[in-house]
């Protein structure tokens, strides 16, 4: 494996500041087949930072294929009771939770999609409480990624094999501040603390509504809700522990009120759903729901997202990033959401976070919905900024305040 000392930097901060492991702590480390040895060194320094057992579940998206082709679709919609014990199980045991993402682009081309949707919606009913439990930051967890050969050539179509995958892993470690002889733990903590700053001015104006408009056609604006928190960065647990959800991060992100969005979007890169690439599309709303969309590709995929449950045609997320970014400047198209999301301003269909508004992490669902939270199964980001966007928050007497011009901060 190349870069050995890289990979026990990258494997040791997604332990220790990812997931932020704790003296005697479970930890879940999710991992394909695709990606052992990161799996192998993560559970190293997991047990190294005091881990009391680290269990791995791996996956493999070509077995998953097969059982998208060959299986029913009753059989696919059947989830077993040992999968909903499991993720009992570790939630009993106070758990925290390492994944490793490594997308196999095209894989799916061609699996009816009806099938992908509806096992989807089967596994996210069972384990609803699971979810309910990572987004209330009931435990710390984590995403970080690793190459697999297939995405790597996609990512660089000149570089084949090895090298394609020795391109990714530097593409990856400079997009996650990873640096040879540097202090990726310090670097974090730096990174996490400019983060904070930015959040605290926005949370400071309490802006009514945003306002974004670039000269590909984007002009929308979007209410936040009343209290709502920006976010972005470290997190913290509900029993005090700091954490990062995404190696790497660079937004600064809050909530949008489910039933104030209006205008167009227009999209500046690919949206991956289930497998598929959305490519060159653009979003219209009236009253926070999407009332008109296109896409020169894949347009029938974007219109399973839209229609795989009520809130999937609403707003969950707008998020904020600088167009000076390390990832924007990598000028590599990652083909993955936790890179490229991170690379521009984004918004996600789907469901909110509620730690993204004020004591929503204790509220109920009811509670939450009547403050303008979308509840959805779905979360998917997809990227709008660009070098020349500006944009505006507007306060509740109509003030309006410059946020970002021509793609970075001016707030
Ligand atoms: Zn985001
Ligand atoms: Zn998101």
């Amino acid at each position: 494996m190349p870069k050995r000392t890289m990979v026990e930097n990258y494997a040791a901060l997604a332990v220790n500041v990812g997931a932020n492991v704790q003296q005697d702590q479970h930890v879940v480390v999710r991992s394909t087949t695709e990606t052992r040895d990161l799996a192998r060194e993560i559970v190293k320094q997991a047990y190294l930072a005091g881990a009391k057992r680290v269990h791995v579940d791996w996956s493999d998206d070509y077995v998953s294929r097969h059982g998208y082709e060959y299986m029913d679709i009753d059989t696919l919609q059947e989830i077993p009771t040992w999968v909903v014990d499991k993720a009992k199980h570790a939630i009993d045991k106070g758990a925290c939770f390492i994944s490793i993402t490594s997308p196999v682009p095209g894989l799916n081309q061609g699996v009816d999609p009806e099938k992908m949707q509806k096992s989807g919606i089967a596994a996210m009913k069972k384990l609803s409480f699971f979810q309910t439990h990572m987004m209330a930051n009931k435990a710390q967890w984590t995403i970080v990624a690793a190459p697999n050969t297939v995405w790597s050539e996609k990512v660089f179509p000149g570089k084949t094999g090895d090298e394609a995958n020795e391109a990714l892993w530097d593409a990856i470690f400079e997009a996650c501040r990873v640096r040879d002889g540097g202090d990726a733990v310090a670097e974090w903590e730096r990174h996490n603390e400019t983060l904070s700053r930015r959040n605290q001015i926005l949370n400071d104006h309490q802006f009514a509504a945003l306002s974004f408009k670039n000269s590909l056609g984007t002009d929308i604006t979007i209410e936040l809700v009343n209290d709502h928190v920006w976010a972005g960065g470290d997190e913290v647990t509900t029993s005090g522990v700091r954490f990062n959800p995404n190696i790497p991060t660079e937004e600064t992100f809050t909530m949008p009120h489910k039933t104030g969005t209006n205008g167009k979007v227009v999209a500046t890169k690919p949206l991956n759903y289930q497998g598929n690439l959305i490519e060159d599309f653009w979003l219209a709303f009236k009253d926070g729901k999407v009332v008109d969309f296109d896409a020169k590709k894949e347009k029938r995929t974007l219109q399973n997202l839209l229609e795989f449950d009520e809130g999937s045609s609403y707003l969950g997320e707008i998020a904020l990033i600088e167009h000076d970014s390390p990832i924007q400047n990598t000028g590599i198209l990652f083909y993955n959401t936790l890179f490229d999301e991170n690379a521009s301003c984004h918004m996600a269909l789907g469901r909110a976070y509620p730690m993204n508004v004020k004591n929503g992490t204790s509220m109920e669902k009811d509670d939450l919905e009547k403050l303008g939270y979308n509840h959805s199964m779905a979360h998917s980001d997809f990227m709008f900024g660009s070098e020349d966007i500006n944009v505006t928050g507007i306060k509740e007497d109509g003030t309006r305040i410059p946020i970002m011009k021509n793609g970075n901060f001016v707030l």
